[in-house]
């Protein structure tokens, strides 16, 4: 077996971040919610992308690479922050969008701007159509010297996951110190890779946890993170059931992905106003409401220690209104 230390890896954000106990939400839902600070790694208005990007743009820098290619919708905040990322290590980084949503220059894409990020807008539904733009681009790049690397929607690839296994090992030593016995780890689920990291994270390094992704998009995730998670595992030469047990999705997609549900807004003005915490309407809004119906229905009875990843996304509110 592999170690993830073997892996090349940048140091991109600041970490560990924070874990702790919400005391108001945990004492009014009656049970043990932790949340474990994703939002805060400090580059840009910090998020989950950060950790994966640490492993991706290292491959990308060995591999001699100086420009970047990411997709993602317009408010992509994946986008957003590999473009981040790719500044503070000169690299040239272009951003094919899908011509979806919120496009005027409205959150995400005024901190696109700041970054130097180059934003194209592509008209299409298919990311099949933007990666061949990519390549297409990438080949022109070639004739005048340039190397790219190419991150797919959201870093979720292996490579990408595996920053979120590493995310849970620094959540496991965290918890040790404090002698703290998680039951069951979540997160939103948006293209994959970050449960997928939490499902492997869990196997390596926390036996017995569950991990839980709350989908935020209607792709068929079980399927998908269970895959992706099984190729991260086969990078470190860890042994991974095909059909991972401990290992659940639940979906709160409300109209669809990106447009932010009305019945979300309470739960979103909730942790605001009780634990002083943002949460935003795409990924992190509908994750924990939907969280916090489980909670209700008895989902976790029987269960003591919840931890939530707050994976970012507070551009968005700058972007579009609650529902
Ligand atoms: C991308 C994103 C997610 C989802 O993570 P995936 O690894 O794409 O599933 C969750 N929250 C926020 C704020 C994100 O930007």
């Amino acid at each position: 077996m592999k170690s993830i230390d073997d892996l090349p890896r940048l140091h991109l954000g600041v970490y560990p971040t924070p874990l702790y106990k919400l005391e108001a939400i945990s004492e009014k839902y009656g049970k043990n919610i932790w949340i474990k600070r994703d939002d805060l790694c400090g580059v840009a208005l910090g998020g989950n992308k950060v950790r994966k990007l640490e492993f991706l743009l290292a491959d990308a820098k060995q591999q001699g690479c100086d420009t970047v290619f990411t997709t993602g919708g317009a408010q992509s905040n994946h986008a957003m922050l590999t473009g981040a990322c790719a500044a503070r290590l000169g690299m040239k980084c272009y951003l094919l969008l899908k011509k979806r949503g919120v496009t005027e220059h409205l959150g995400n894409q005024v901190l696109n701007s700041i970054y130097g990020a180059e934003v194209r807008f592509i008209d299409t539904d298919s990311y099949d159509d933007i990666y061949a733009e990519m390549h297409r681009m990438g080949v022109e790049l070639a004739k005048e010297g340039h190397k790219s690397y190419y991150i797919p929607c959201g870093g979720s690839n292996a490579l990408g996951a595996i920053g979120y296994a590493a995310g849970v090992r620094e959540l496991a030593q965290q918890a040790e110190e404090i002698g703290l016995k998680i039951d069951h780890i979540t997160s939103a689920t948006g293209s994959g890779g970050t449960t997928a990291g939490l499902l492997l994270g869990a196997k390596m390094f926390l036996p017995g946890v569950k991990a839980l992704g709350l989908g935020v998009d209607d792709d068929p995730f079980d399927e998908i993170v269970s895959e992706l998670a099984q190729e991260a595992a086969g990078m470190l030469d860890f042994p991974l059931a095909r059909t991972p047990d401990d290992f659940r999705m639940v979906y709160n997609l409300g109209a669809g992905y990106a447009i932010p549900n009305a019945e979300d807004t309470p739960y979103i003005e909730e942790m605001a106003r009780m634990e002083g915490i943002l949460l935003d309407p795409v990924y992190t809004g509908k994750a924990w409401s939907g969280l916090l119906k489980l909670v209700k229905d008895g989902y976790f009875d029987g269960e003591k220690n919840i931890v939530f990843f707050h994976t970012g996304g507070a551009a968005a509110l700058f972007a579009m209104d609650l529902g």
